[in-house]
């Protein structure tokens, strides 16, 4: 798991410099808010990220339309990636904060496709702390909500 974020400010991060055109890139599709391009680190062939066009560095500086745009052109990405390299499976992934695996600080959401045996491996370890527990937990998450804008 990385423990790195890029540090570059707004404007000056790679993915900014790609949507700027001042770094070459394998550009699969863009439209006013995203943009779509092969990640350079193939995980399985047919890898593409999302971004937003704008710098945003997590899915907490994005504005709900930038949200909905990234999955839009995902989903899009997705059906492309499927007639293209007709893969058995197909993961999104979107990294936030260098803990949560997150290496350039610029929104972004992994087209993954997948097939078996193809080592990427996902591990948790999965808890059941019980009914009452979950009441709490989603009760805490009710009052957030509430109090959201
Ligand atoms: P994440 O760990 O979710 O932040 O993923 C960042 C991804 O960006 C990695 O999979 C890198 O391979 C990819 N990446 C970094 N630089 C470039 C670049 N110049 N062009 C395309 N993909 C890149
Ligand atoms: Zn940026």
């Amino acid at each position: 798991m990385p423990m790195f974020v890029d540090p570059s400010p707004p404007g000056q991060c790679i993915f900014c410099r790609l949507v700027a055109g001042e770094i070459p890139a394998a550009i699969v599709a863009q439209d006013e808010l995203t943009i779509a391009f092969m990640d350079i680190g193939q995980v399985t062939p047919g890898h593409v990220l999302v971004a937003t066009r704008r710098h945003a560095a997590t899915l907490l500086d994005v504005t709900p339309q930038e949200a909905a745009a990234v999955l839009q052109t995902a989903q899009r990405v997705a059906q492309a990636v499927q007639a293209a390299f007709d893969p058995p499976g197909l993961t999104l992934l979107q990294a936030n904060g260098a803990v949560g695996g997150q290496t350039v600080g610029h929104f972004h959401l992994h087209v993954v496709p997948r097939h078996a045996d193809d080592g990427i491996h996902f591990t948790w370890p999965r808890q059941e702390p019980g009914a009452q527990v979950l009441q709490g937990y989603a009760e805490r998450l009710r009052a957030q909500l509430c109090a959201q804008p």
